[in-house]
């Protein structure tokens, strides 16, 4: 069968239903998305050698017949010992690979193979678990080969397999990007990238490979925004006079003093508010900055002059705290929830189709909702003022799909971030938006004492936990993805929890929190935690965003080294919500150099801008991609340290744009860029 780019992944060879379903959960259906479905790194076994040239520690591919092969179980252990002898002429290596028996099978004696892995000679030259292939295949073997995050029933040696087929397909793809820019940048063409993204040559085409694609997500980013810029300049916006005394109202009604900069940021909304055009408005704010109580003031101030609105958050924790705040602010004002595991209006429960009738009908003056709210089939007529939270978790593609509903006037727009993401990039992100930035914290927050934990101070560290829990105060245990494979970290804080619970933690409620929890189990445990039936929260980064404990006064990261500092920041900002004492302990389980830079700048830098700007320059452009960012937008390959390639796409989008501002003469371009923005109208 012939494999074009739409084809379907179940119809390649080694994936079946259940794998199709599985790549479908990562939003691989066709060919063409799995072309797009990147390694998250690589294995080099390019280096080729001879038996008897083999040392201690070399990463290497070598072919030779296997001589004898025999499994036996390993004494005292579950364990299968597969091991195996082979020559090449120059020599002889012993191989062993652990509970892998049908490879007496597979690997029978005579056969002549490729094996790739590294080299122990601590009890005679040994390779452990090498990869295996027949000779000279090229796949797996004697090359850089690509490490996937695989899921479920895929394993990895199916999908490079299957990735083989589907890059056939590529040749299918038509070259979109001006030829003057792959010119001048000596770029490869994408199906070329794409080749060279998943079997690489050499680093060098890895490396240009990466960069093409790179640029490709973060110059077709800048050609959205300008777009929809250029839609939204023909729009009109509903246009609220500016109550004064509603807002005094409101804030006499807090239960605390605004800061001056909330009052500033508020006083800012509300001004582009009354204009009759629509706000583009970023308001960045670090962590208990105090962001919600201005969107709700926003928020407050629109609806009682008639206005509807919609408040997106990123999280299913985060839309429910928010429908609690937002119910406690608009009084008066039924709040409905909306998220796939729960429907609310005001405190009630309701149906999902009666949310949604009511919604359509526009009887519903304010919804606080997750992605489920820009899903097809959710109708949100006639909104005249849209919050994005942590809007850099959602995609250009969501906010247009939420933005271009074709309404005239035109929503108002708020989005906030608590990563602050540094002037300057932020505009070349996001073009010509306008901000607002929070730096005060509120009154009487101390700094959070942040400390390095070694191995040493572990015990210690532990036995603080069970001091502030025994002062009714709660702790969390941050876990780091051990296992790309375990995207939401279920194995991760489960074994964490486990150890503590019966180890040091012993005396102390410990639960916990990952991404593979049902939404009411996740409340379920959120609330527990708040009331204090859970004391200790071993969780992954789903409590990065939002969530607001003000009882929790110590947050230990384990692994620290693995995050990035404004992740750290973030995550350090879940405590010191309160007037009492917070500590933050960094426990890495990896030590260099640059770990320790980075650790420190936590530990003397409380200002979350200064750490953004700091990791910008820590971590450098052209680092390891994959990692999770915070404060930039969700491109697969780009990150927030390819400063350079985002220049570079700001610099081509703009002189494209000055000379031919339609695209009429650059059909192909016209052409993506009208594909991305239909997409994210299905989306
Ligand atoms: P973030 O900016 O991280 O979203 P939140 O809006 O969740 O922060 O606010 C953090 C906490 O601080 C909340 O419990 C909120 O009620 C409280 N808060 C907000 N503003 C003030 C203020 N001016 N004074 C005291 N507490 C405040
Ligand atoms: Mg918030």
């Amino acid at each position: 069968m012939a494999i074009h780019l739409s084809t379907s992944v179940a119809a390649l060879p080694g994936i079946g239903a259940g794998a199709a379903k599985d790549l479908k959960n990562l939003g691989v259906v066709c060919v063409r998305d799995l072309l797009e479905y990147f390694p998250f790194r690589y294995d080099d076994f390019s280096k080729i050698k001879a038996i008897a040239d083999l040392r201690h520690g070399d990463t290497v591919t070598v072919t030779g017949r296997i001589r004898a092969i025999e499994s036996r179980q390993a004494k005292n252990r579950r364990l299968t010992l597969t091991e195996a002898i082979v020559e090449d002429g120059t020599g002889e290596i012993k191989v062993i690979w652990f509970n892998q028996p049908y490879l007496e099978k597979t690997l029978s004696i005579g056969k002549v193979v490729s094996l790739a892995g590294t080299v122990d000679s601590k009890f005679g030259k040994t390779l452990v678990n090498p990869i295996y292939e027949a000779a000279h295949t090229n796949i797996h073997t004697g090359r850089i080969v690509p490490v996937y995050g695989r899921t479920g029933a895929l394993t990895i040696r199916r999908l490079r397999g299957a990735m083989q087929t589907a890059l056939a397909a590529a040749d299918e793809i038509v070259e979109w990007l001006p030829g003057k820019v792959r010119g001048q940048e000596h770029w490869p063409d994408e199906p070329e990238a794409l080749r060279a993204v998943h079997f690489p040559k050499d680093n060098q085409e890895l490396a240009r490979a990466i960069e093409r694609l790179k640029f490709d997500e973060l110059f077709l980013h800048q050609m959205l925004f300008a777009e929809v810029r250029r839609q939204k300049e023909v729009k009109e916006a509903k246009a609220w006079a500016i109550d004064e005394s509603y807002l005094k109202e409101f804030v006499q009604r807090l239960p605390f003093e605004l800061t001056t900069d909330q009052k500033m940021a508020v006083w800012e909304i509300v001004q582009d508010c009354a204009k009759d055009h629509p706000m583009n408005r970023l308001l960045e704010g670090d962590v208990g900055s105090g962001k919600t109580v201005v969107a709700a003031m926003a928020l407050a101030h629109a609806i009682k002059q008639g206005g509807k609105a919609a408040y997106l958050a990123p999280t299913e924790i985060l839309a429910k705290q928010v429908h609690q705040e937002l119910s406690k602010y608009l009084s008066g004002v039924e709040v409905a929830l909306f998220t796939a595991g729960q429907v609310k209006l005001g405190q009630e429960e309701i149906s999902r189709n009666n949310l949604l009738a009511l919604l359509a009908r526009g009887d519903c003056a304010c919804v606080v909702g997750t992605q489920t709210l820009i899903q097809e089939g959710v109708s949100l007529p006639d909104l005249g003022l849209i919050v994005i939270d942590e809007q850099h978790r959602f995609g250009v593609r969501q906010r247009h799909a939420l933005l271009e509903t074709g309404d005239r006037p035109a929503p108002h727009l708020l989005s906030m971030t608590a990563t602050p993401i540094p002037r300057s990039l932020a505009l070349t992100l996001y073009g010509d938006l306008q901000l607002s930035i929070i730096r005060q914290k509120p009154k009487g927050r101390k700094p959070i004492a942040t400390r390095i934990a070694f191995e040493k101070a572990k015990a210690a560290m532990w036995q603080q936990v069970e001091a502030e829990i025994k002062n009714g105060h709660r702790a969390y245990v941050i876990c780091p993805l051990i296992d790309p494979s375990d995207k939401l970290g279920t194995q991760s804080v489960t074994e964490t929890a486990q150890v503590l619970s019966k180890g040091v933690l012993k005396k102390v409620k410990v639960g916990i929190l990952h991404g593979k929890l049902k939404s009411d189990e996740k409340e379920q445990v959120m609330n527990d935690f708040k009331s204090g039936r859970i004391e200790v929260l071993v969780a992954t980064t789903v409590v990065e965003v939002g969530v607001d404990v003000p009882d929790a006064t110590m947050m230990v990261i384990l692994g620290a080294e693995r995050f990035g500092l404004a992740q750290l920041h973030q995550l350090r900002g879940r405590v010191g919500r309160s007037e009492r004492q917070s500590y933050c302990y960094l426990a890495p389980e990896t030590f260099s150099s640059n770990t320790k830079e980075r650790l420190m700048a936590m530990v003397h830098c409380e200002d979350g801008f200064e750490l953004a700007e700091r990791d910008l320059q820590l971590r450098g452009a052209g680092n390891v991609f994959g990692t999770a960012q915070s404060g930039f937008p969700d491109f697969k390959l780009a990150t927030v340290g390819d400063a350079d390639l985002i220049k570079k796409a700001h610099e081509w989008a703009q002189e494209i744009l000055a000379k031919d501002p339609h695209l009429d003469r650059k059909p192909l371009l016209r052409q993506k860029i009208d594909d991305a923005l239909a997409q994210a109208h299905l989306e």
